[in-house]
């Protein structure tokens, strides 16, 4: 059957597009590969870091709400910033295995 390839973990026939088995739940693909998309994450620090919501974006609710608390601080946008330049720097990868 074209387009089925065999599970890593259980060695059940999945398709090519699995991402992980469904039968043993075993990670297919080889290099990590993240939901989150790294330059959304970095233009919402720099437009709307202030107020956490590239941390709501990532899925750390917690400190996106100490962000948006502090936010009248300005010390949030400050680190906003920092966080937008470090998830520019950063890989792919990097930021997949961190965030994805
Ligand atoms: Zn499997």
């Amino acid at each position: 059957m074209s387009g089925m390839v065999f599970c890593r973990g259980c060695g059940k026939e999945i398709h090519e597009s699995a991402r992980a088995c469904p039968n043993c739940g075993a990670t297919q693909s080889a290099s990590v590969q993240g939901d989150k998309s790294r330059i959304a994450a970095a233009l919402l620090a720099f437009f709307l870091g202030g107020f956490g919501v590239h941390k709501f974006y990532l899925g750390k609710i917690g400190q996106g709400f100490l962000y948006l608390i502090f936010c009248w601080t300005f010390i949030p946008s400050f680190i906003a910033f920092i966080e937008f330049i470090l998830y520019l720097c950063q890989s792919d990868e990097d930021f997949a295995r961190k965030y994805g």
